[in-house]
């Protein structure tokens, strides 16, 4: 009788997971990992953290004026996980880093040359063993483009701006959550300068899957990338 293995058996593979702003690949990536026992790599969460750390330092400004300023703050810094938390010099950041502040300036930091650099050797160095999942802008194009499944997820800015509201809306404890109008204004413009900058921009690869998630539930979600993943590490 032929048995069924489960793709963790076979050869770890790396499976890249790009796409804009709340286009589902946090929790598409989340699920996936679980499910294949591999490690999900959040890496937005990574710039996010740079960008907590330079809103915290108060430097934002400066940067701005003067770009080189990032360098002497990124030797500085330390990133890393433990599960699902985000560490930034060890304290855990989780909930700051989804701060509204946060994603207003995030595209900018994550446009400079210098974190790009410190960020994609760290992530690099997170995949060297495959058996991971990880989600981002460029995994596809810039980090892992040998990984062997490349998916990109887009949605209706409407449709994703309604699932952020959702969400902070559910963690919100009495704070006010933006209107959904206001959400959709600030992923549009996030798209925007994710996909103008000059260094690593948010970009399909040739080879990328193209899944558009506006009306699919997040099992659907789930079990199409998953089958795509068995269907690729059991060749
Ligand atoms: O995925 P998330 O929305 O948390 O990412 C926050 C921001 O971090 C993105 O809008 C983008 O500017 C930046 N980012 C990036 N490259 C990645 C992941 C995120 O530039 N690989």
């Amino acid at each position: 009788m032929l048995e069924r293995r489960s793709p963790i058996e076979k050869k770890p593979i790396i499976v890249a997971i790009d796409g804009p702003a709340a286009s589902g690949k946090s929790t598409t990536a989340k699920l996936l990992a679980a499910r294949l026992g591999y490690t999900y790599i959040d890496t937005g969460a990574m710039y996010r953290a740079v960008t907590l750390r330079v809103l915290r330092e108060g430097l934002l400004d400066e940067i701005r004026r003067d770009e080189s300023g990032i360098a002497e703050l990124l030797e500085q810094i330390t990133i890393g996980f433990q599960g699902h938390r985000v560490l930034l010099d060890g304290e855990d950041v989780s909930g700051a880093i989804r701060e509204n502040r946060v994603s207003r300036e995030v595209s900018f930091i994550s446009s400079l040359k210098p974190v790009r650099d410190k960020l994609r050797e760290l992530q690099q160095e997170m995949g060297r063993k495959r058996g991971i999942v990880m989600d981002g802008r460029d995994i596809g194009t810039v980090i892992f483009p040998d990984a062997e499944l490349k998916i990109f997820l887009v949605a209706d800015p409407r449709e994703r701006a309604r699932r952020r509201h959702a969400e902070l809306s559910l963690k919100a404890s009495g704070a006010a959550v933006p209107s959904i109008e206001e959400l959709e204004a600030e992923i549009v413009k996030r798209d925007r300068d994710d996909e103008e900058r000059t260094h690593a921009p948010l970009r399909r690869h040739a080879d990328a899957v193209l899944l558009d998630t506006s009306k699919m539930t997040i099992d659907e979600q789930v079990n199409v990338v998953y089958e795509l993943v068995n269907k690729i590490a059991g060749q």
